[in-house]
């Protein structure tokens, strides 16, 4: 299965993707993991994301585009992966289409992890992360709520929309659940 992942930051994609990678089968790919992996290794691409991580600003499209396209060309998302933090903006969303085109292949789903503002932003501030201050979480939730919340609308016929508020493990299951109820194929 192709799955893209959208949700505000702190609405738990990471460890969402992490639980449903596994029970998928399918490689969990984060943009937001990669360019920290950049950043640490400090290649001239994580030199060049690292103002963006600490200010919550998004990476230029041209070069988070890249760097997806080349991922997403290694043998292990051959058969499918969980893309989680890609595309959050419109060209972003061409530039998928554009690599899904090239290789004839198509989304199964786009899974939206919804929880209001005032929950995501009490669980970042809570989680101490050094890019986690208050101004920087304030600024993520509206680069999220202007760039990203539009792609909802471009992807509405295959959206699954799961409510990101509970245990996590019921979490996972009502997405689970919702992949398998979604239009192009049973999950
Ligand atoms: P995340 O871990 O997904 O919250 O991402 C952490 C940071 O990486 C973001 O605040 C952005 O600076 C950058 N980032 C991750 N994914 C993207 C993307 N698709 N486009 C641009 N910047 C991104």
């Amino acid at each position: 299965m192709r799955i893209i992942l959208i949700g505000p930051p702190g609405a738990g994609k990471g460890t969402q993707a992490g639980a449903l990678s596994e029970r998928l089968g399918v490689p969990h790919i984060s943009t937001g993991d990669l360019f920290r992996d950049h950043v640490a290794r400090r290649t001239p691409l994580g030199q060049d994301a690292q103002h963006c991580l600490d200010t919550g600003e998004l990476v230029p499209d041209h070069v988070t585009g890249g760097m997806v396209r080349e991922r997403l060309q290694r043998p292990d998302a051959r058969n499918g992966y969980l893309l989680d933090g890609f595309p959050r903006t419109v060209p972003q969303a061409k530039e998928l289409s554009s690599i899904l085109g090239a290789t004839g292949t198509v989304l199964d789903a786009v899974l939206e992890l919804s929880a209001p503002e005032e929950v995501v932003v009490a669980r970042l501030l809570s989680r101490g992360r050094t890019d986690d201050t208050e101004e920087v979480v304030r600024n993520r939730q509206r680069v999220y709520r202007n760039q990203t919340a539009p792609l909802l609308a471009h992807y509405s016929d295959i959206l699954v929309t799961v409510p990101a508020v509970g245990p996590v493990a019921e979490i996972t299951a009502r997405a689970l659940d919702g992949l398998s109820a979604t239009g192009r194929r049973a999950g």
